[in-house]
Parts: structure tokens; sequence; C-alpha cells
């Protein structure tokens, strides 16, 4: 694994690119728009000089890290990738289109990740000729932070790809779960159903934002409450997520909370929009 492409440079696709970059090795950062490439890039500068200032690298080892990643917004850029991670906005019929080309273009040996929070990592590979070459990579936001990388088998992920997979998450630093493909995979199955029941707590009127986000960190020992961090994740993400949960399973108790509905449509999508169950400068 020499070449990386990762595609989709907003919050997460910026910083698969930054770990990667770390990592040694070379990334193309590819999104539809060069002024989005280079707000990601922004970002990742921004984080190494954060990490330059805090002693943990140098100068120059930045800049080396910056200089591995070239930035991309034609796919053709994949014709010598050995793995493309996808890092798009979660809607099927986005990601599948973005595989079926990929299927085209990149080379016959290279892996085809995905990030997705919640689709199915079998359904995306149906839409290329390697299926067992589709496998999803879930990253943890934000990404430089965070250990997990839920490493997701779908139906015909072959055992060679996974542990390549599963060495290339241990080389950028991560420390990978192998998971099968259901909704949600473990992660947001567990996880979304309980921020979805801290906005119904809101809903109706059990207790402010502030109250609920208490009683979870204090009370539970979690480093920030289940509304924080849903801002954090992104409101829109977080409806995505459960509307998967609730189709997938067609059981009731993953239906969204009105709440959550209502601000997605306001476009109150946490922190990313300054607004969300807290207001952000
Ligand atoms: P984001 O909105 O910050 O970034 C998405 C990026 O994808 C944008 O820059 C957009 O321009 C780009 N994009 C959209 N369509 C594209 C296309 N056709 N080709 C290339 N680029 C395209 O979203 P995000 O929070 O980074 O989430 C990305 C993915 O990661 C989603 O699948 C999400 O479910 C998953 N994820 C998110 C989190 C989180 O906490 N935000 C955590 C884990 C996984």
């Amino acid at each position: 694994m020499k070449k990386v492409m990762v595609i989709g440079a907003g919050q997460m696709g910026s910083g698969i690119a930054q770990v990667a970059a770390q990592a040694g090795l070379d990334v193309v950062l590819h999104d539809i728009k060069e002024e989005f490439v280079q707000r990601g890039l922004g970002v990742i500068e921004k984080n190494l000089s954060r990490n330059v200032e805090k002693g943990q690298m140098d100068e120059q080892e930045k800049q080396n890290v910056l200089q591995r990643i070239t930035s991309s917004t034609s796919l053709e850029n994949a014709r010598d990738i050995d793995i493309a991670i996808e890092a798009v906005t979660e809607k099927m019929e986005v990601k599948t289109g973005i595989f079926r080309d990929l299927d085209k273009i990149a080379p016959e040996h290279a892996i085809l990740a995905s990030n997705t929070s919640s689709l199915p990592i079998t359904e995306i590979a149906a839409f290329t000729n390697r299926p067992d070459r589709v496998i999803g990579m879930h990253f943890m936001n934000p990404v430089p932070v965070m250990k997990l990388v839920e490493v997701i088998r779908g139906l015909a992920t072959s055992d060679e790809v996974y542990q390549k997979v599963e060495d290339l998450a241990k080389t950028m630093g991560k420390t990978p779960v192998e998971v099968n493909d259901f909704p949600g995979f473990v992660s947001n199955r567990v996880l979304m159903p309980m921020i979805n029941e801290a906005i119904y707590c809101v809903y109706e009127g059990v207790a402010e934002p502030e109250a609920v986000d208490e009683v979870m960190k204090l009370g539970m020992n979690h480093p920030m409450g289940p509304l924080t961090l849903a801002d954090f994740i992104g409101l829109d993400t977080c409806l995505y997520i459960m509307e998967v949960l609730y189709e997938g399973f067609g059981d009731s108790k993953y239906r969204p909370c009105p709440l959550l509905r209502k601000y997605v449509k306001a476009g109150w999508l946490g922190r990313k929009t300054g607004r969300g169950f807290y207001t952000y400068e």
C-alpha cells in the first residue's frame, strides 16, 4: 500500500488524508471543487501546526507530510492508486456513483473502501465488478485523535482484502475492529439510538439540552454529552443514520425524533453551521 486516494475533503476526508500522509503514504485528496480540497488542506495545515506548537513534530516533518498530499478534482487520478477511501456525503446514490466510476478507473488490484457511517457495504460493492475488493473502513471523528477504525466486511469481501485493510489501519496508528455488514454496524447501532433518545428528552420537555448532557457526562462518565456529540457529528448525518437504521430493521424503535428532522430542515446542522442544540461563534 503506497498510494491512497481520499474522496471527499470534508471533516472526515481531511482527517483521513492527514493520518495517511503522516503514516508515509502518498495521498490524493479529491473533491468536486478545488475550493473544497483547499479547505480540507487548510484544516490539515492547521492541525499539523498545532502539533508543531505542542512539540509533537518539527516544521520539516510538517512540510514533508503536506508534500505527500496532492489535490484532485478528477477521478481519473485514481489510475495508479492502491486503495481509495471514500468519505463523501452519506447518500447512497452519491456513493454508488463514485464506486461505479472508480471501478472503471482504478487498477485491478486496488481496494475500494468506504467510510460510510451506516450504509450497507454489500450494496455499495454490488455496483462494482470487484465486490471482493470492497470494504468498510469506518474512522471516528476527529480522525487524527480517535483510535478506532471499524472494519466492515461486505458479504463478498475477501480475507486477503480484510487483512490488508487491517494492516493499513494499524500503519495509520489506528486500532481496527472487525464487524459484519448490518445497518449501523456496531458503533452507530448503539450510539445513534442513544443520541436520538437524548433528543426525545428535549422534545418531550424532560430536560433542557444542557441538563441531558450533564446527566450523561457525570452519571455515565461519558467525555461529552450526547447532544454536544450530535452537534459535533452533524445533525444531518445523525438523521441519515437514524433513517438507515429505521429502514434497515423496519423497527419503530429506530424512528428519528421529529425535533431532529425539524432542526435539519431549518439548516441547524450543529457546529458546521454554527447552530444545533447549542450555538457556536
Ligand atoms: P462533510 O459534509 O464534512 O464532507 C463531505 C465532502 O464530500 C464535502 O467536502 C463534499 O464536497 C464532498 N463530496 C460530495 N459529493 C462528492 C462527490 N460526488 N465527489 C467528491 N466529493 C464529494 O461530511 P463528513 O462529516 O466528512 O462525512 C463524510 C462521510 O463520513 C459520510 O459517509 C459520514 O457518514 C461518514 N462519517 C462521518 C462522521 C462524522 O462524525 N462526521 C464519522 C464517521 C463517518
